[in-house]
């Protein structure tokens, strides 16, 4: 059997349903694949769902602010994605009437939009021949071409996508892309994958050379950083300060209370916390809360302590620039980073006064 009748074979045994397989809208495709970029389908599902309803066509999400856009994306990390979303959206529904590309080379045109996420919306909308080679495919590729490289090494995915494009050629391109990326989530996984009951071992290069457990090679290591922010919770009322984040960093665009940065883990002194706000009156008491939170991104650490800063008026704060008073109950309309909005729920922040 040739690998494309083997690889459909394998395919017809499974039933794998997901929610934006049975459709050929590719403004909902996209959504889709935007969303599973580094994310997990089990993660990714729901978020995908709540984008369809609150934004069934690429108008209504172009219409949206950003703010609410990044309200919905709220604890899915990566939130760069959510920017070029929106811009996407925009240029999408206002330049080109609303009507998706339809040539990889106009979809790769987009904020956003990589090599991967443009052959997958080209194929699955359109049936246009281009190879998806994400994670799960340059895993299944390389071991059964028996390539010894890194995962993330450009050649890897060149030798990938000269192997697989002229057999995509003589193929429905949705229906094999499919079964391409099931086969490498479903049974060619990263650890222990089931060659002995495999429909490709006799071909399999890793497999009959007895490499598939060194095959692919790992990304090169980034070394991690921890970072310490120090957020300052100062209420008056029903309000609560508030900042968002501007800077090129994580989290651009989110809000969150005002942060202080340190380097080193330890509690900030009060003298510099109420520098940093420009209060100058001696009796504003500073209370640190105890515990700390830890939220792990991919190649940063990020430690949040939390104080509260105990003013009873607006006016003894000077705003800086993207500071803003917000109404507590309003705080659930706007996009903050994850270990932010967990500590505001756990603490039930709505309630303080
Ligand atoms: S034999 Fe093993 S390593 Fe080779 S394709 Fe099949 S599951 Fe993957």
């Amino acid at each position: 059997m040739s690998f494309t009748d083997t690889l459909l074979h394998w395919h017809h045994t499974i039933d794998r349903k997901l929610p934006w397989k049975d459709t050929l809208d590719p403004y909902k495709i996209w959504l889709s694949e935007i969303i599973l970029q580094q994310t997990r389908v089990e993660q990714g599902t729901p978020y995908y769902l709540k984008f369809i309803e609150a934004y069934p066509t690429i108008h209504d999400l172009a219409d949206s602010s950003l703010d609410e856009v990044m309200a919905h994306w709220a604890g899915l990390g990566y939130y760069s994605r959510a920017r070029n979303m929106h811009k996407a959206a925009q240029y999408v529904s206002s330049e080109l009437g609303g009507e998706f590309p339809s040539t990889h080379t106009d979809i790769m045109a987009l904020s956003g939009v990589g090599p991967y996420t443009a052959a997958a919306i080209a194929s699955f909308a359109f049936e246009l021949p281009h190879p998806v080679v994400d994670g799960n495919v340059i895993r299944f590729i390389s071991r059964y071409l028996g390539l010894s490289l890194r995962k993330d090494d450009p050649l890897l995915i060149r030798e990938i996508r000269s192997f697989l494009t002229p057999i995509i050629e003589k193929t429905t391109p949705s229906v094999f892309n499919q079964a391409l990326m099931d086969f490498g989530s479903l049974f060619c996984k990263p650890k222990n994958p089931d060659c002995r009951h495999c429909f490709f071992k006799d071909q399999c290069q890793a497999y009959t050379e007895g490499r598939v457990s060194e095959i692919p090679l790992p990304k090169k290591k980034i070394k991690r950083r921890s970072r310490y922010f120090h957020y300052l919770l100062l209420e008056v009322k029903d309000e609560i300060l508030m900042t968002q984040r501007e800077e090129k960093d994580i989290w651009q665009d989110l809000h969150e209370p005002p942060m202080i940065e340190s380097k080193e883990d330890h509690v900030l002194d009060r003298k510099p916390l109420l520098a940093f706000l420009e209060i100058n009156t001696a009796d504003v008491e500073v209370r640190p809360m105890i515990e700390k939170r830890k939220q792990v991104l991919s190649h940063q650490d990020i430690y949040a302590s939390f104080y509260r800063v105990m003013i009873n008026k607006k006016e003894i704060i000077t705003l800086k620039t993207g500071w803003k008073w917000v109404k507590k109950v309003e705080l659930q309309s706007i996009g903050k980073p994850r270990i932010v909005d967990l500590y505001f729920e756990d603490k039930s922040i709505t309630l303080f006064s």
